[in-house]
């Protein structure tokens, strides 16, 4: 999502970078001051520590191991970010729903191992998914019918949300941190102005629908153009609708969100995503009645771009992608 050439730094302030792979992505820090090289070293040991705690590949994560027998006691922050998704997936409806690990591993998204399942795998999946088969009671974890939790649709943005912490206590001020389309960004340039986010194209991601200003904010993406396989000539990518068991089919190809907080800007793109843009939108608004705000920036399958009202100015359509862009009153 962060085309850094576009993220124009403007300053002879020190400062520092690292560029690394974690989480199944290429995370790329970036701050200023004095202080942003020793930050920066303490963000990435932060994210493999949590890679190891989170992941539900690496048999040795603490979340992999409760898969493996069925729940038992979660450590704080494990059952923190469980509940934290538990409660994105009542406000979202289900749409977002971090128990559809026995799915993902039936599309082979989980393993590597891609491939349409057959009807009854599909089936059986299906009995093994939603939160409904979870249940966090204090730091105990229960999960029946062999349910497997899988917070791939927030760990990111979790991330992103600890390490702004942390950068923060390190007396950082100016920073730009991209785990892989979970963006954050620190304060402001070191001009004094704010950042430039480009949205990429999800036809072509060498190009973009458009750039954000912004500051102090995570922008987060979801799109099919993330992860996906084709089989027969037909796509199938990552993103799965909780009801159907199978890839979301909702009219959307990227949903980027705007918001405060990072494990809700990941989870709610997810979501948003799912349930396309009418639901989306209404899902706004529901959220917004009670004091959550969050921006959207959709694209449709059929071309469209549609951004909410608070993006109004913050937003830069990129004229030359093809897309009509419809800003929402
Ligand atoms: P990305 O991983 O590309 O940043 P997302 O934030 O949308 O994209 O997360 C997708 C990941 O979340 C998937 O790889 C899978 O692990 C998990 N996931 C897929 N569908 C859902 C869903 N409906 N709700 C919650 N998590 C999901
Ligand atoms: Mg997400």
């Amino acid at each position: 999502v962060l085309c850094l050439p576009l993220l124009l730094c403007g300053c002879a302030q020190k400062s520092a970078e690292r560029e690394f792979f974690a989480m199944d992505t290429v995370m790329q820090l970036r701050a200023y001051g004095p202080a942003a090289e020793d930050a920066l070293a303490q963000a990435e040991a932060e994210i493999y520590r949590l890679e190891g705690v989170l992941s539900c590949r690496d048999e040795q994560a603490a979340l992999a191991r409760l898969n493996e027998t069925g729940g038992g006691t979660a450590g704080e922050e494990t059952a923190a970010l469980l509940q934290t998704a538990l409660t994105l997936c009542e406000q979202t409806g289900g749409a977002y729903d971090p128990a559809l690990g026995a799915l993902s591993e039936a599309w082979g998204f989980s393993t590597g191992a891609y491939r349409v399942p057959e009807p009854d795998a599909l089936a059986e999946a299906m009995q093994s998914s939603g939160a409904g088969l979870v249940q966090l009671d204090g730091i105990s974890v229960t999960l029946t019918n062999g349910a497997q939790l899988d917070l791939g649709g927030i760990a990111k943005g979790y991330a992103a949300d600890l390490l702004r912490a942390q950068l923060e206590k390190e007396g950082v001020t100016s920073a730009t941190l991209d785990l892989g389309g979970d963006v954050f960004v620190m304060g402001r340039k070191t001009d004094g102005s704010d950042w430039r986010i480009a949205v990429k194209d999800p036809a072509d991601t060498e190009s973009y629908l458009g750039v954000v200003s912004a500051a102090d904010k995570f922008i987060v993406t979801s799109g099919v153009y993330e992860r996906y396989f084709e089989e027969n000539g037909v796509r199938y990518h990552h993103i799965l609708d909780p009801k159907t068991g199978c890839p979301a089919e909702s009219g959307l190809v990227s949903v980027t969100v705007l918001c405060e907080n990072g494990a809700w800007a990941d989870a709610l793109s997810t979501a948003c995503f799912v349930l396309g843009p009418d639901g989306a939108l209404a899902l706004r608004d529901d959220l917004a009645d009670q004091g959550t705000n969050f921006e959207l920036i959709l694209a449709t399958d059929d071309g469209r771009v549609l951004y909410t009202d608070g993006l109004a100015d913050a937003f830069t359509p990129n004229d030359e992608s093809g897309y009509t862009y419809e800003a929402l009153a």
